[in-house]
């Protein structure tokens, strides 16, 4: 069992981020062609109790006290699972019982479940919020998320705006743009004109940057996310890329088994990243062949370099 609470990981958005997987592997109400932990296993838009509130805070807890021992940073607690974090129907209780820890919150949803007033509740409860608007066109919207049957568009953008007007932390948007799927100016003008609506803090622009659920994809060129980008700046909306390298500072926290299973599992690493890591950790690359050697860690290859993902069950 690998633990709840992981990192800290460099993030392009978020400085030193402690995530936390209050999620078992992999449950979502999405499985998006270009997500990093492959195809949606257990698919669902049923709100449950995965694991206790008190969990969940004991697991970030002890985290952050290993952390801060070592004197590192942590800029975010951020709830960021191998699945939809708000399918977690204790999530604002969390993040209720984690505020006395003084570090700000952030939690990182496909928003697919927005239009439910308990899901706009708890996500008002955080310091920072990123809602997934990959798409405002139906056809789009179901060959780049490929949602589950039950979920209604109109209904999560809604959601989304009535969420906008209520919340008081920071609220941001991710946008991934894939070739030939959500790429054409069409789209991401009408993308722009809801994002004019909702006003968010920031909206990134993101291409893939870690290995595909469907691999046949590929990310958007430059010259459309360039496209995109003044088609966004246009609408008055902030906007920045999300396509940069969030750099090698992984934390060791004091186990490396446990610190590489936990980070890898919501955030394949690069080779280099892996090289890093373990030269904070003391240790040589040993560990890492006896991980893939016992199946719960593998070695993928994307657009010539090496990833280190956990294997999911
Ligand atoms: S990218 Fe996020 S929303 Fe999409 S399938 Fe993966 S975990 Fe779910």
């Amino acid at each position: 069992m690998y633990s709840i609470a992981y990192g800290p990981v460099p993030s392009r958005r978020l400085g030193h981020s402690l995530g936390i997987n209050n999620i078992p592997p992999k449950r979502c109400s999405y499985s998006c062609v270009y997500c990093q932990l492959g195809n949606t296993m257990n698919m669902q838009v049923e709100r449950e109790t995965f694991y206790e509130a008190n969990e969940i805070a004991q697991s970030v807890k002890e985290k952050v006290k290993q952390v801060r021992k070592k004197g590192e940073p942590i800029d975010y607690l951020t709830f960021a699972p191998d699945g939809e974090p708000t399918l977690d129907v204790n999530l604002g209780k969390e993040i209720e019982l984690l505020n006395s820890l003084d570090i700000k919150i952030a939690v990182i949803t496909n928003a697919s479940l927005i239009w439910r007033e308990d899901v706009r509740q708890d996500l008002q409860k955080a310091d920072w919020v990123s809602l997934k608007v990959d798409a405002v066109s139906k056809g789009i919207w179901c060959r780049i998320n490929r949602r589950q049957k039950s979920l209604k568009l109109e209904a999560i953008l809604d959601g989304m705006l009535q969420f906008a007007k209520i919340f008081k932390g920071e609220l941001t948007t991710e946008s991934m743009l894939i070739q030939g799927i959500n790429d054409d100016s069409g789209e991401i003008k009408r993308i722009a004109g809801f994002l004019a609506e909702l006003k968010p803090a920031k909206a990134y622009l993101a291409i893939p940057t870690r290995p595909p659920a469907k691999r046949t994809i590929n990310a958007a060129s430059e010259q459309v996310v360039n496209m995109a980008f003044q088609i966004l700046e246009e609408r008055l909306i902030n906007v920045e890329y999300l396509i940069g390298y969030e750099g090698n500072a992984f934390e060791f926290t004091g186990n490396v088994k446990d610190d590489l299973l936990s980070i890898t599992s919501v955030h394949p690493m690069r080779e280099e990243a892996v090289i890093e890591f373990l030269k904070k950790a003391d240790t040589g690359w040993k560990v890492v062949e006896k991980l893939i050697k016992d199946g719960s860690l593998m070695e993928v290859e994307y657009q010539g370099r090496k990833f280190y993902m956990r294997k999911l069950p």
